[in-house]
């Protein structure tokens, strides 16, 4: 049996299949990863521009990075990863995406049961006084938007480092985690803890894990049941066509 037909055999016989998203899955719509060589990392020093003392200190120089990052989130389109994934939904063979991303792209192509772990780049709020802006009530220019109850520069609602995550995201996670007969690893270098945790705790309840990434990651040789080399712009598309054809 090929990978894909060992995959597809593990996704019928689950009676819940949970996928673990990560920014290789949005590559493909042109948004760059961090760890990769031309990853953002290479050009913005995380410790430096993505930990919320970081922000605190200087909100205008991470401003800098943020206005880039919006710019190619903004302009995204979904690739053929996130449509796979919405159809695997409508087909009932996946329950819900956890993801790691932070550009909307999951809902925009149609996925209806997506948990966002790091947060969402299209809500801006203030660390300040606590509140929260929707995406109408701003036109990102090129001044960082201050906040219209205090003045204080706004953040966008993602996940800096030293930050917490979103408490309903965690639990809500951590208990399909422990329910769920297999997860698929999509695009992630499964590194950053605690989204990293969540094929872990599949795995130790005798779940499998099936993964799909361009390049080996910390998984692959330990927990991994299934890899899928390749795009998730190809091996996706390939897992839903198996699937099809064993319906
Ligand atoms: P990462 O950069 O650590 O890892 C990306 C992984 O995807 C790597 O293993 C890489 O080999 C793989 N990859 C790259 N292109 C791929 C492709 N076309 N198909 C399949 N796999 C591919 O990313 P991470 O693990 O998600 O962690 C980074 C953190 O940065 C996350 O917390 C996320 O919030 C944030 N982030 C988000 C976006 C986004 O929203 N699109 C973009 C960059 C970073």
């Amino acid at each position: 049996m090929d990978n894909y037909a060992e995959a597809a055999k593990i996704i019928k016989n689950s009676s819940l299949t949970i996928a673990l998203t990560g920014a290789g899955v949005s590559v493909e719509s042109g948004i760059p990863d961090f760890r990769s060589p031309t990853g953002l990392w290479e050009k913005y020093n995380p410790a430096e521009y993505a930990h919320i003392d970081a922000f605190r200190r200087d909100p205008r120089k991470i401003w800098n990075m943020i206005f880039e990052l919006m710019g190619m989130t903004n302009s995204a389109q979904p690739n053929s990863a996130h449509l796979a994934l919405a159809e695997l939904e409508n087909m009932g063979l996946l329950h819900s995406i956890i993801t790691q991303n932070i550009d909307n792209l999951h809902q925009r192509a149609g996925s209806k049961n997506v948990i966002e772990f790091h947060g969402n780049a299209e809500y801006l709020h203030c660390i300040y006084c606590g509140a929260q802006y929707s995406p109408e009530e701003f036109v990102i220019g090129t001044e960082p938007p201050a906040c219209k109850s205090c003045n204080e520069i706004l953040k966008p609602s993602v996940i800096f480092f030293g930050e917490t995550i979103p408490y309903d995201a965690l639990l809500e996670s951590q208990k399909l985690a422990n329910t769920a007969d297999a997860v698929l690893v999509v695009g992630t270098s499964a590194v950053v803890y605690p989204a990293s945790s969540i094929p872990h705790i599949v795995k130790s309840r005798g779940g499998s894990v099936i993964e799909m990434n361009l390049e080996q990651t910390v998984l692959t040789s330990s927990i991994t049941d299934v890899y899928l080399q390749g795009s998730a712009g190809e091996t996706l598309p390939m897992l839903v066509a198996q699937l099809r054809k064993s319906e």
